[in-house]
């Protein structure tokens, strides 16, 4: 259930982290650095003015992954999302040289959902 869990959410919650270190460096750091120069100094405040849309979309993009994979979750664990037929862990879309299908998401198991 961990490795469930870490599969699931780390790319997500990564994401929000990214997006508040990415705010972090755009808003505060880069125009910081640019000050002590007077041809970079406008674009830093240009920068800085313009900071919050980036890593605002990647926080919401993150989020909404987050909720995604929540319903997944939630589904697969009621029983309306496919399981594996080896082992019964959750599924993932694949495309392959024969076309679509769904893949085990744990990683040593070679169950396969053909459509
Ligand atoms: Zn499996």
């Amino acid at each position: 259930m961990n490795y469930l869990m870490l599969r699931l959410f780390a790319r997500p919650v990564l994401a929000i982290f990214g997006s508040l270190f990415l705010y972090i460096t755009l808003a505060y750091w880069l125009p910081q650095k640019f000050t002590a120069s007077p041809i970079f100094a406008p674009l830093g405040a240009a920068i800085q003015e313009n900071a919050g849309f980036v890593p605002l979309a990647l926080f919401l993009f993150g989020t909404a992954w987050c909720v995604a994979n929540g319903y997944r979750l939630w589904r697969w664990s009621i029983g309306e999302e496919p399981c594996c037929p080896r082992c019964g862990m959750m599924m993932e879309f694949r495309t392959g040289r024969y076309g679509t299908y769904l893949r085990c998401i744990r990683q040593n198991c070679r169950g396969k959902l053909d459509f």
